[in-house]
């Protein structure tokens, strides 16, 4: 990855105040046609398919006639727990998913979805500015069916919680995803959503200065989609680890949003 990404770093995204070529200060902007004759590429409408919304949406409703019929209440602690869970989970997940894919080794995976998804991610940075004219909140489709899916097969099985903490999953994915698409946004310029705008400035959201650093040389760092452990844990553990594919590869195929849910079953199964 090393390689790949030290290729790249003439490609990383520029200021577009500069239009020189060279990287300066905070701002960064593709030095693409458009940009050079300082017009902001345009933006695409962000959107979630509607198989995904529903799929979705089926399972929270489920969890909320379960948790009706149910004897017990449904507190703010509940709502916290909930809460707390989906989001460190999927500030883990969304960290491994981009390393992982980052990785030079996965544009040859057998498993097809995933050369296709590691060369999405990685011509990311070779060419950043492309993002703006893509719906990047539907690249999540597929993941969100998947995921919301399994929550529906195992569901006879599960707490309304343990339905809440799925969603809320893909709910933070989502987050991620589109906080991603709207900083690139910013640093071309665009006006963007007070969610973003304000979650960024307030450092609630990574920021577009933080993911510049990722799409700077040397590249190794900032993963990351949500604030979370990406600086605490994720990234020292992956360098002391010797930044291992095979530690990556097993944590990718063994915790992700689809296995976790069914280990998670059948340890509570175990211990319950
Ligand atoms: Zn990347
Ligand atoms: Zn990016």
């Amino acid at each position: 990855m090393g390689n790949i990404k030290k290729d790249i770093s003439s490609k990383a995204e520029e200021p577009s105040s500069t239009k020189t070529g060279r990287a300066i200060g905070d701002g960064f902007a593709m030095k693409t046609d458009s940009a050079t004759k300082g017009n902001a590429p345009r933006l695409a409408v962000q959107s979630q398919g509607s198989l995904p919304t529903a799929l979705t949406a089926l399972l929270v409703l489920w969890g909320v006639v379960q948790q009706y019929q149910s004897e017990d209440s449904f507190g703010l602690l509940h709502l916290c727990y909930c809460l707390v869970v989906s989001y460190v989970y999927a500030d883990y997940w969304l960290w491994m998913l981009h390393c992982f894919l980052d990785r030079k080794e996965n544009l040859s995976s057998q498993i097809a979805p995933i050369a296709e998804l590691a060369k999405k991610f990685q011509d990311h940075h070779d060419v950043p500015a492309t993002l703006l004219g893509e719906n990047h909140f539907g690249e999540i489709d597929d993941l969100v069916t998947a995921t919301a899916g399994i929550g529906l097969a195992l569901g006879a099985w599960t707490s309304p919680s343990t339905k809440f903490i799925v969603a809320l999953v893909t709910a933070w994915g989502g987050l991620g995803g589109l906080n991603h698409f709207y900083g690139h946004a910013l640093t071309h310029g665009h006006q963007v959503p007070a969610l973003y705008k304000y979650g960024q400035r307030w450092g609630l959201l990574p920021t577009s200065k933080h993911h510049k650093q990722h799409h700077t040389a040397p590249f190794e760092e900032n993963w990351n989609f949500l604030n979370g452990l990406h600086g605490v844990l994720y990234e020292p553990l992956y360098f002391a680890g010797g930044s291992s594919y095979m530690a990556l590869f097993g944590m990718f195929y063994s915790l992700n949003p689809f296995c976790i849910q069914v280990l998670a079953l059948a340890a509570g199964s175990v211990l319950a």
